[in-house]
Order: structure tokens, then C-alpha cells, then sequence
């Protein structure tokens, strides 16, 4: 190649590889614009079941006012990005979240992929009939094209699986997951019944070759085990401990100091899974606030020593490596 054209050529190349990006439910950032998440909260949950879901059961305008306060409360105490944890079949509503986003000035994420918990009640039909490869064709496609036809693209997957070892549905939604991840490298969410679970999904994942930063633990809570959280954390998983409330505070300090103590504080995300607008009942039922973590949880880890550059690495670092694109 002569030299011009060379340059020409190298001037037409991209100087870096082209950055990662997370898709918000208005578009895509770079994770450096994320700031401070919540990286597990709901504005609209269904729990009528797969076979009677539908955005025709709500009044959409009702739920945005009321869950709109409530985000803007924590824009306000410098909250920047809600991780919207509703799957499909469950409510979620990527129309109403573009609504909220914009009102609120929150960056919210929003995911594909199908909660297999709660005894399989929020899986449609085709769940148990295809196999991994034919649901990750689906997830792939609403991370590629858009959900239902709005653009907008999920930034991560959110799966569900029961306590206990995985059922052969579970371990379907797994595989799946792990298959879209490969090609899109979207990190997998997935709500996990106990430890046993967990460990059941790690093995699945390392099986599947996904790395395991690419892996969330939802839920970690629910497994009273500390020490499990310490040996799927050193496995390089996301231990999440997003049960934050008022009755569970304490509790959740005392996990966090675990990790902390073990040096895994890197390996550590904190929420509250509150919220949302109950779809069924009257108003939406009783809307839990997302600010105890801001209000009440920071403080307390504070009294307990944590510092300042702690608590970013818990609220924007951890979230921002947790939900970067990975391949
Ligand atoms: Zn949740």
C-alpha cells in the first residue's frame, strides 16, 4: 500500500476500539455517565401470571403519576440510574419507563429475558417447549432490534430461577442466557431462590464459558449463609444484596461488613427492589420509596466505618462495572 493511501486507510479507522456502551430505555451511554444506581428497584409489577398479563390491566397514566415522585425524590438526593428489575410477563412496560425517565431525569434500564421463579407462574407457553438456543434467538433480538416495537433495548438480561437445584426450565433459561451473552455481552440478573441456586448457575455459567463478572446474584439475601456469598463473590460473581428496607437494614449492614471484611467489597451491589405501582389493586397499592438507601442505609454503614470512597465504589463503580457490556 503506498503511503497515502495508508494514511487514508488509518484516518478512516476508528482510533479505539469502539467503546462499550449501556442501553438506557432512551438511548445509549457510555457507563461513565451512569452515576450513582440503584441497581435494583420496580416502578409496575403484574403478578396475575403469564396467561393474563397485559398493559390493558392498568390505567399507564396512573401508574406514572404515581410512581414519578418517588423518582424524582431520589434524582434529588443525587440518585442518576434506576435498573428497572420488572421482566417481560411480569409488567414491564418500556413505554411508561421512557415516560418516567424523561419526567424524572433518571437514566432507568430496562431487560429481556424470563423469570423462571415463583414456580414457573410468569413463563409464557414457548418457555417449556424451546430449547436454549431458540429463546436466546428471541432475548438476541429484543437486544439487537428493540422490545415490542418501541427501540428501545434492553441494557441486561433479567432471569429467575427457584431454590433448590436447577429444574430442567431453569436450567433452559440459563443456557439461554448464557448464549445471548455471547452475543451481545449483556450481564445476566437473575433472581436466585438460595444458595444452592446460586451455585447451580455459577456451574451452569462456567460450563457455558461466561465469564462470571457477567453474572449478578439477585437476591443474595435470601441466603443467610454469609460464607456463600464469600465463596461465589471470590468466584468473580456479583453478590447482590438489594433487599435493603427497614426491617432488614440492619441485617444488610451486617452482609455488607462481611464482604468487606473478606476484601469483596468490589465484588458487592446494594438496593432495595422497592417500588412499584401493584397492578390489581386499588392506586397500585401501597408504593414502597426508593431513599432508604440514601436516607437511612449510607449513614449506617458509615457509623460502622465505611468511607466515603467505599460507598462510591458500592453505588457507581461496582454498578457501572456490573452492567458494562462484556464479551
Ligand atoms: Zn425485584
Amino acid at each position: 500500500m503506498k503511503r497515502r493511501e495508508f494514511l487514508l486507510a488509518m484516518a478512516a479507522a476508528p482510533l479505539l476500539p469502539r467503546a462499550p456502551v449501556v442501553q438506557t430505555v432512551n438511548g445509549p451511554v457510555a457507563p461513565e455517565m451512569l452515576g450513582v444506581t440503584l441497581a435494583h428497584e420496580h416502578v409496575l409489577v403484574d403478578f396475575i401470571g403469564a396467561d393474563r398479563v397485559s398493559p390493558s390491566r392498568y390505567d399507564r397514566d396512573a401508574a406514572f403519576r404515581r410512581a414519578l415522585p418517588h423518582l424524582e425524590r431520589i434524582h434529588a438526593l443525587g440518585c442518576r440510574t434506576l435498573v428497572e428489575c420488572t421482566p417481560a410477563y411480569i409488567g414491564r412496560d418500556v413505554v411508561l419507563l421512557q415516560r418516567l425517565s424523561k419526567a424524572s431525569g433518571l437514566a432507568i434500564l430496562t431487560n429481556t429475558g424470563y423469570y423462571g421463579a415463583a414456580n414457573d407462574k410468569f413463563l409464557p407457553p414457548h418457555a417449556f417447549t424451546e430449547n436454549a438456543a431458540q429463546l436466546a434467538t428471541r432475548w438476541i433480538a429484543e437486544a439487537r432490534d428493540g422490545i415490542e416495537g418501541t427501540g428501545v433495548r434492553p441494557a441486561f438480561m433479567k432471569i429467575g430461577v427457584d431454590a433448590g437445584p436447577l429444574s430442567a426450565v431453569d436450567e433452559t433459561l440459563v443456557r439461554a442466557a448464557a448464549r445471548t451473552h455471547r452475543a451481545t455481552g449483556l450481564p445476566i440478573y437473575s433472581h436466585t431462590g438460595d444458595g444452592v441456586a446460586a451455585r447451580a448457575q455459577v456451574a451452569c455459567l462456567t460450563d457455558e464459558k461466561v465469564p462470571l463478572q457477567s453474572f449478578v446474584w439477585v437476591h443474595a439475601q435470601n441466603e443467610r449463609d454469609g460464607a456463600v456469598h464469600v465463596e461465589i463473590g471470590r468466584r468473580g460473581a456479583w453478590v447482590s444484596l438489594d433487599g435493603v428496607g427497614r426491617d432488614s437494614l440492619e441485617r444488610h449492614v451486617t452482609m455488607v461488613m462481611a464482604m468487606r471484611s473478606a476484601g469483596l467489597l468490589d465484588r458487592v451491589l446494594v438496593s432495595q427492589d422497592a417500588g412499584w405501582y401493584h397492578v390489581g389493586e386499588p392506586d397500585g397499592g401501597t408504593y414502597r420509596p426508593h431513599d432508604l438507601l440514601f436516607t437511612d442505609f449510607l449513614p449506617a454503614l458509615e457509623a460502622r466505618g465505611v468511607s466515603e470512597a467505599e460507598i462510591r465504589r458500592l453505588l457507581v463503580d461496582n454498578p457501572r462495572r456490573a452492567l458494562s457490556p462484556t464479551r
